[in-house]
C-alpha cells in the first residue's frame, strides 16, 4: 500500500475515525491498492459537526476581508504544489496527468472567484421614506456539507470550500470513497494558509454518512454532486429535514452537428469532449445527434477517435466495475443493431495490464430508444443518431431527463441562436464540446441534472451559502408617523 491508511480531519488535527468498516483506495491505471478509507460512524459526524459549530463563532463574525486573506495564500499554496497535486489526483483518479493539472488550474481560477467575494457581497441601503433607511446584508449559514462525487476529487471539492468559507460558514466534507486522498492534501493547504482550526473539515464515508449528514441537526445546507439518482435521494432527505440543500447529478448531453459545421473543429471537439477524462465528466458529449449529410464529419471524427492512444492521452475509468459497465453498454448496443465505427473494449495498456482501460468508442446508427442512447454511460463512448432536422435533433434532446450540457455546431447564427433558445439544458454551448461557464459564470444544469434553486458556482453560489437580513433603521425622532412607524 503506497500511502498510509486515512484518518478523518476534524477540528484542524487528524483524528481517526471510530467505524470498523474499512474500503480499499485502488489505483485505476494500475489496479494497485493506494491507501485505505474508513467508513465513518455517527458519532465521527458529531465530532466534526461540534468542531464545526465551535468554529463558527469566530470565523463568521471575522470581516470577510480578512478571510479572504486565507484564501490569497490557499491559491499561492495550490499554484506552489501544481506538480504533485496533478500527480495525486491522476494517480488516485486515472485521469491523464494534463487533465490532472487542468483540473487544479479551475480550482486556482475557483479561489481566485471567492478572492473577489468581497467585492460582491456589500448590501445595498437606501432611504425609504424620510429619514428611515432598509439596508441588506448577508449572513453565514453555519455548519453546512459538501458531498462530492469520484470524478474531480480536488476539482468539485473546490466548487463549494472556498466559496462557502469566504461567506463566512464552516464546512464538513464527504469526499468521494473511491478518491479521498486530494481533500485529505487541500486540508493541509488550507491549514497552512492560515485557516482557523474546526473551519474545514472531512469526514469520509459512504451512504451511511451521507445519510447521516441529511438528517445532522447542526448542518444548515447540504451541496452535493454526483449521480441524479442519489442526488434525488439526498435532496428528498436534506430538504425533509428542513436544510437548505442543492444537489447536482448526472448528465446526458447531446452534441447536435449540423452538415455545414466547420469539419475538422467538429470532428476535433467531439472526440475531446467525447474522450476527455476517459468520458468521466457531467459535461461530457455522449450523444450526437447528426443532422443531415454529415458523414464527412462522421468519418474525421473516426480518424480523431484512432489517433486517440489509451493510457497515454486517454486516462483509465475508475473501477473494474465502471469497465464493465461501459463495455456492456457497447455490446448492447451493437445486439440492438448500432454500428459499432470504433471499438474501445478490451483496451490493454502494456506494463499496466493491471488498470482499467476502456479505448474510444464510436457508435453509429443508434436509435432513440437504445440504452446508450438515453442514459449515462460515463465512459469514452459516442453514439450517434441520425436525424433529417434541427427540430428532430431537438425533440431528442429535450426528451432526455437531464438537462446538464447541449452544444450545436455550425457555421450559421440563425440555427445556433435556434439551438441556444430550444435546448432544454442548462448550459449551451456553439461550436463548442464542453460548454463549461468559466468565473464569474455559474454551472448547473436543468432538469434531472440539477435539484433545488441556483447553480453551485459563480455568483449564483452567494445566494446558497448566506441569508440576507433586512433591516429598517430610523434614527430621526422628528421624522413623520406613518404606516411603517
Ligand atoms: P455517486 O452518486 O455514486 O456518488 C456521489 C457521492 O454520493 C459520493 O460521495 C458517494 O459516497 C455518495 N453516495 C453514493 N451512493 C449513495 C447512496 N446510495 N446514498 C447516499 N450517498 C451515496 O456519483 P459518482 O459515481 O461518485 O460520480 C459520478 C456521477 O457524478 C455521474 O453521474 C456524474 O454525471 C455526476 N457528476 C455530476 C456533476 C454535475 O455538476 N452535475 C459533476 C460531477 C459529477
Amino acid at each position: 500500500m503506497k500511502y498510509a491508511e486515512l484518518t478523518n480531519y476534524i477540528g484542524g488535527q487528524a483524528t481517526a475515525a471510530t467505524g470498523n468498516r474499512w474500503l480499499d483506495v485502488v489505483s485505476p491505471t494500475e489496479g494497485s491498492l493506494l491507501s485505505r478509507v474508513p467508513m465513518s460512524s455517527k458519532e465521527d459526524l458529531n465530532a466534526a459537526v461540534e468542531a464545526a459549530l465551535k468554529a463558527f463563532g469566530g470565523w463568521s463574525k471575522m470581516p470577510i476581508k480578512e478571510r479572504v486573506q486565507v484564501f490569497f495564500r490557499y491559491k499561492t499554496l495550490l499554484e506552489r504544489d501544481i506538480e504533485s497535486l496533478t500527480y495525486l489526483v491522476h494517480e488516485e483518479n486515472g485521469k491523464t496527468l494534463d487533465e490532472a493539472r487542468a483540473e487544479i488550474e479551475k480550482s486556482i481560477e475557483l479561489t481566485e472567484f471567492a478572492c473577489a467575494m468581497p467585492q460582491l457581497v456589500q448590501g445595498e441601503l437606501l432611504e425609504v421614506s424620510k429619514g428611515v433607511e432598509c439596508r441588506t446584508e448577508r449572513f453565514a449559514l453555519g455548519v453546512v456539507a459538501s458531498i462530492v462525487p469520484f470524478n474531480f476529487p480536488a476539482m468539485v471539492p473546490n466548487w463549494t470550500i472556498p466559496n462557502a468559507l469566504v461567506l463566512g460558514n464552516t464546512m464538513i466534507i464527504k469526499p468521494s470513497e473511491q478518491v479521498p486522498l486530494s481533500t485529505m492534501r487541500l486540508a493541509a493547504l488550507l491549514k497552512e494558509a492560515g485557516l482557523p482550526d474546526g473551519v474545514f473539515n472531512i469526514v469520509h464515508g459512504d451512504r451511511d454518512i451521507v445519510e447521516a449528514i441529511c438528517d445532522h441537526e447542526g448542518i444548515e445546507a447540504v451541496s452535493f454532486v454526483g449521480s441524479t439518482k442519489v442526488a434525488k435521494i439526498v435532496y428528498k432527505r436534506a430538504t425533509s429535514n428542513l436544510k437548505r440543500c442543492l444537489a447536482l447529478g448526472g448528465a446526458k448531453n447531446h452534441l447536435i452537428v449540423l452538415p455545414d459545421a466547420h469539419p475538422a473543429m467538429t470532428a476535433s471537439n467531439v472526440a475531446a469532449s467525447m474522450s476527455g477524462c476517459a468520458g468521466q465528466r457531467c459535461m461530457a458529449a455522449s450523444a450526437m445527434v447528426a443532422v443531415g449529410p454529415v458523414d464527412h464529419i462522421i468519418s474525421l471524427l473516426c480518424d480523431e477517435a484512432r489517433k486517440i492512444q489509451v493510457g497515454k492521452n486517454l486516462g483509465a475509468v475508475i473501477s473494474p466495475e465502471a469497465k464493465v459497465r461501459i463495455e456492456g453498454y457497447i455490446t448492447e448496443a451493437e445486439k440492438a443493431g448500432a454500428k459499432i465505427l470504433v471499438d474501445g473494449r478490451n483496451a490493454i495498456v502494456e506494463g499496466k495490464e493491471g488498470g482499467f482501460y476502456v479505448g474510444p468508442t464510436v457508435i453509429d446508427y443508434v436509435t432513440p430508444d437504445m440504452s446508450v442512447a438515453k442514459e449515462e454511460i460515463f465512459g469514452p463512448v459516442i453514439s450517434i443518431m441520425r436525424t433529417h432536422s434541427i427540430d428532430e435533433a431537438l425533440a431528442i434532446e429535450n426528451a432526455n431527463p437531464y438537462g446538464n450540457a447541449a452544444s450545436v455546431f455550425t457555421q450559421n447564427g440563425g440555427f445556433a441562436r435556434y439551438v441556444m433558445d430550444n435546448a432544454s439544458a442548462g448550459m449551451v454551448g456553439v461550436n463548442i464540446g464542453v460548454p463549461v461557464p468559466r468565473e464569474p459564470f455559474s454551472f448547473g444544469g436543468w432538469n434531472e441534472s440539477r435539484f433545488g434553486v441556483g447553480d453551485i458556482t459563480g455568483k449564483s453560489s452567494i445566494e446558497f451559502w448566506t441569508k440576507l437580513k433586512k433591516t429598517t433603521t430610523k434614527w430621526n425622532p422628528e421624522s413623520r408617523t406613518n404606516w411603517m412607524s
